[in-house]
């Protein structure tokens, strides 16, 4: 935005410029109209000044050329004539016959060659003869005086009105020019500079000079609405800011709240709800994990499986509650009984496991005697505070080479918790049935 404001198509200045030249030349029109029109008027009250002047003249020469004429003095007459062409506004005199048709005598610039006898002054006037008996016409007399004689009377008068038409004309241009771009062109070359030096929409800031020249026009007009504008953007602008921090602590918000319930879903998915113990699922997967991990390092992994014996006497004697005691006592004892990396899980009801890797048949047989022994010389407490205690059958199996798959592991192990339960409960199997269980 701030390129396209800076490449205005016609800039400021530009168009101050041709504002004013426009303005300008239809006062230069005026003006020249009007020099003209006082030009010729000034011509015109010259030329009625010359034929006062003539009327003077004539007053002043018809008696000498009266008599001259009468006296029929042809000398005289030619030097009267001659002597009055000596005046310089009078440029030629013609004498004519008292008709004035015929002419008797021509002194001066001859007539122009396309009109006889005529000047743009002229002036004529009947010679008369007074003797006392009578007025008599002898003859006719005419002044002229040329145009260009009235130019050269009225030229300094026509020079300085020339002069002070062209010193108007240049006054105003100046005067149009400095006030013009005070008043126009800078304000507008700042405010084009103003908006288009500003990284966003921001408000104009204006030099006090254009502020003053400005104000009160329509150029502050602009300037407040633009600021409107400004202010309008940056409220808009905020708002944005708002609504996106708003959205994006929104957006933190859930996606902890999301996480947290991914985590607790994890959690359910992979654990006892009674217990917290890993669920089956769970311990089949890590179990299938522990076996492939083995395999690789051919490390040892041993599984024990455990089963409450006559647990449903428990339930039965005690309720249900008392049962799930029962199970929750077994579950800590079970946690406190394996190290860490041992996977401890309730696989259902009142059966429970341990997968132990890096451990042989005989570690794993130890540990499954622990246990043992611990759950037997333990009690826990009952809704009625009476202290009960239950016993484990456990069949202990570790991963032997031939085995493939963990479910083998888990059969052995199973086979042997049977057996154990068979050879009267509460002692550890570690050995199928062909040798003798382990009773302690
Ligand atoms: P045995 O020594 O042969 O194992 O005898 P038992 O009575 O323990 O028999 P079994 O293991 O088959 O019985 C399991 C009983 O555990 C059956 C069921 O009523 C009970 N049970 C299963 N899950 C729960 C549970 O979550 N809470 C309670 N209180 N009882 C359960
Ligand atoms: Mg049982």
């Amino acid at each position: 935005m701030a390129k396209l404001l800076r490449e205005p198509v016609v800039s400021p200045d530009l168009l101050s410029r041709r504002f004013f030249r426009r303005v300008f030349g239809w006062f230069v029109s005026f003006a020249i109209l009007l020099t003209l029109v006082l030009i010729g008027e000034t011509l015109r009250q010259e030329r009625d000044s010359l034929q006062s002047e003539f009327a003077i003249y004539e007053r002043t020469f018809e008696k000498a050329l009266a008599a001259a004429l009468w006296a029929m003095d042809r000398d005289t007459l030619r030097s009267i004539v001659v002597g009055i062409v000596e005046i310089p506004d009078i440029e030629r005199v013609q004498v004519f016959d008292p008709e004035g048709d015929e002419e008797l005598l021509r002194v001066g610039k001859p007539p122009r060659s396309n009109g006889e006898g005529v000047g743009w002054v002229a002036h004529r006037f009947a010679i008369v003869h007074d003797e006392g008996f009578g007025r008599e016409v002898v003859a006719q007399v005419e002044f002229h005086s040329s145009f260009a004689r009235v130019v050269q009377r009225t030229q300094r008068q026509i020079a300085l009105i020339v002069f002070l038409a062209l010193l108007k004309t240049a006054a105003l241009w100046w005067i149009f020019m400095v006030v013009g771009r005070q008043l126009i062109g800078r304000p507008l070359t700042e405010i084009a500079d103003s908006i288009g030096s500003a990284n966003s929409v921001e408000r104009l800031r204006l030099s006090a000079e254009t502020e003053k020249a400005i104000a009160g026009t329509e150029l502050s007009v602009f300037r407040r609405a633009y600021d409107k504008l400004a202010d309008h953007v940056h409220r808009a602008q905020a708002d944005l800011v708002h609504a996106n921090e708003e959205l994006e602590e929104r957006v933190r918000a859930r996606t902890l709240a999301l996480e947290r319930a991914n985590r607790q879903l994890d959690q359910l998915a992979h654990t006892d709800p009674l217990t917290g113990l890993a669920n089956r699922r769970h311990f089949l997967v890590a179990a299938g994990e522990a076996l492939a991990r083995a395999r690789r390092g051919q490390r040892p992994l041993a599984l024990i499986v455990c089963d409450l014996d006559e647990f449903k006497q428990v339930n039965d004697l005690h309720g249900h509650a008392g049962g799930d005691r029962a199970i929750l006592h077994v579950a800590d004892c079970l946690r406190q009984s394996v190290r860490e990396g041992d996977v401890a899980a309730r696989l259902g009801g009142d059966e429970f496991a341990v997968l132990l890797p890096d451990t042989d048949l005989e570690q794993a047989d130890t540990v499954a005697s622990r246990l043992l022994v611990m759950v037997r010389d333990s009690t826990f407490a009952l809704e009625s505070e009476a202290r009960h205690g239950v016993t484990l059958s456990i069949g202990v199996a570790a991963l032997e080479p031939g085995d493939t798959r963990f479910d083998q592991v888990v059969q052995r192990a199973d086979r042997r918790l049977y057996a154990a339960k068979r050879a009267g409960r509460d002692q550890v199997v570690s050995h199928d049935e062909r040798s003798n269980p382990t009773v302690r």
